[in-house]
């Protein structure tokens, strides 16, 4: 079986000063190892900076996002192979703070897909239903309509999906185990309807208020293969158990 992938996403949140967190979290991990793969995703403008100090740890450096454009006049943007330029090795796109501050739609995330596979990143695909949705009962159409239309059709790189619900992000709220369990294996049918063999592969992460008092149950779920971890990423301590729940 894989290992964990355990994600935390930065998102606005960092100065230089915070990669004191990066390190503390290295080193933890080279003093006790874990089975898990650990990635942090910090601001843009900390990924150089980061990746340069945690060479030689066991901790990947992803973006939070790319452009699909490989270069040209879009300003404030940036491309995949400037995040694999600056050390990045993953990328998550289509985040639902994307989705819905950006205008980001199934079809925008799919194109960057294919240009973050292109610069060599793995993406790390985010899809998730709004509360009015699951309160519809559409959660799980909802969801299988964004992996088919967010997943490059016959990917073949590797990648990872994660199911984030939009109701459960920075709230505290979390689905019930049933209910992660019921959309992660629907999900997985989608993934193979849509990638063949790679969507047999990719893991698929939970993400939505996973603390460290929340995370061996969630990850123990049929078909979760890790975690996408926002605000409980961002103190090395939180971060760290969370992995050792892994
Ligand atoms: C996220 O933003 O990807 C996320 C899961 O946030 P949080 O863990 O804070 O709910």
């Amino acid at each position: 079986m894989a290992a964990p992938l355990i994600a935390g996403n930065w998102k606005m949140n960092g100065l230089g000063a915070d990669l004191a967190e990066a390190d503390a979290l290295a080193w933890d991990l080279a003093s006790a190892p874990s089975p898990a793969r650990v990635v942090l995703c910090p601001p843009a403008t900390l990924v150089e900076r980061m990746a340069r100090r945690l060479a030689g740890s066991v901790i990947q450096v992803g973006g939070q996002d790319c452009s699909a454009e490989p270069s040209g006049a879009f300003t404030g943007d940036i491309s995949a192979a400037m995040l694999t330029d600056a050390g990045a090795t993953l990328v998550i796109l289509g985040h639902s703070e994307r989705r819905a501050g950006h205008g980001e739609t199934d079809a925008s995330v799919c194109a960057k897909a294919l240009a973050a596979s292109a610069a060599g990143l793995e993406p790390i695909i985010c899809v998730g239903e709004t509360l009015v949705q699951r309160q519809a009962g559409q959660a799980i159409d909802v969801v299988t309509a964004q992996v088919a239309g967010s997943v490059p059709p016959g990917a073949g790189g590797p990648f990872a999906l994660a199911y984030e619900p939009v109701w459960a992000i920075g709230t505290g709220l979390t689905p019930t185990i049933a209910e992660i369990e019921e959309v992660h294996i629907a999900i997985r049918k989608a993934l193979i309807a849509a990638a063949g063999e790679a969507g047999q592969r990719a893991p698929i992460l939970y993400g939505g208020s996973v603390k460290p008092g929340n995370a061996a149950e969630i990850l123990k779920v049929k078909e979760v293969g890790g975690a996408l971890v926002g605000g409980a990423s961002l103190k090395a301590t939180d971060f760290l158990a969370i992995i050792r729940a892994a």
